[in-house]
């Protein structure tokens, strides 16, 4: 079986949740599974990051898999042990990432899968995982993908994916930061779908600044600068509540600009 999008792109929140994994009633609407966006478009099917979002995502079909990581907080990293395409024979899937320091692609999900905090390593899966170093632009089937650095401890990548005509920024763990905001509205200047970090009310950002997340009102001020089509925002607060998330959505909220939900689905 094929999934084939042919011209069109389809993007699916399998993550939205940041820092850490979320449960219980009161977090079933926006869902706790941490970071994970899936792109299909046409025989391609291309993920970023691998947060426990991954662990339920849509069969594959033979499509072509990629998996770009935006940096290696445990809270990207985490799910990929259970993404059910590494317990797959024959299954090639291949992961880039910028290096962080001198670590490579593979050292960084190394760091997590190998002994103590995890038994098995990344060759012993059934699957042939491939790691890629990048420099941009890479491409990927039809899509090109590009990046700017982030603004986040230890560093990070905000990454562009385009593809028939149309472009996704995917602008998790930023923080909003005067001098280097303008960097990213350039970056994303007109995209079709932004999704940003807005993990903190406006109180939560004063204190936490230097934690590397924005507020939903400066992350609307970015997506409004930047003229993006549609935006959703990402990186939930674990503290966050389906009603406390649903108040500060209140405050932002028009048309084609939301807080994402567990398993939505968007189609450019
Ligand atoms: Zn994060
Ligand atoms: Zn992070």
């Amino acid at each position: 079986m094929s999934v084939s999008t042919g011209e069109r792109m389809k993007i699916t929140i399998l993550g939205a949740r940041g820092s850490v994994p979320a449960e219980g009633e009161d977090m079933l609407e926006f869902g706790g599974a941490t970071s994970c966006v899936l792109i299909q478009t046409g025989d391609d099917s291309v993920f970023f990051d691998a947060g426990t979002g991954i662990m339920k995502c849509p069969n594959l079909g033979n499509s072509r898999i990629s998996l770009f990581l935006t940096h290696p907080h445990i809270d990207h990293l985490m799910g990929f042990p259970f993404f059910p395409c590494i317990n797959e024979k024959d299954r090639i899937i291949d992961i880039y990432a910028v290096k962080s320091g001198d670590e490579s692609a593979k050292k960084q999900f190394a760091n997590l899968l190998s002994p103590p905090l995890w038994p098995a390593r990344a060759e012993d899966y059934p699957a042939d995982i491939r790691f890629h170093d990048i420099t941009f632009p890479v491409k990927v089937g039809n899509a090109v993908i590009t990046g700017i650095p982030s603004v986040h401890p230890g560093g990070g990548w905000v990454y562009k994916f385009e593809c028939c005509g149309k472009s996704v920024v995917y602008a998790t763990d930023y923080e909003y930061n005067e001098e280097k905001v303008g960097e990213l509205i350039d970056f994303a200047f007109e995209t079709d779908l932004l999704l940003i970090d807005a993990q903190y009310t406006e109180e939560e950002f004063e204190k936490k600044r230097g934690f590397g997340h924005s507020s939903h009102i400066l992350a609307l001020e970015i997506a409004k600068k930047c003229r993006a089509k549609k935006v959703r925002f990402v990186h939930h607060d674990p503290t966050h509540t389906d009603e406390f998330l649903r108040k500060m959505e209140a405050q932002v909220k028009a048309e084609n600009t939301s807080f994402a939900r567990r398993g939505e689905v968007i189609d450019l």
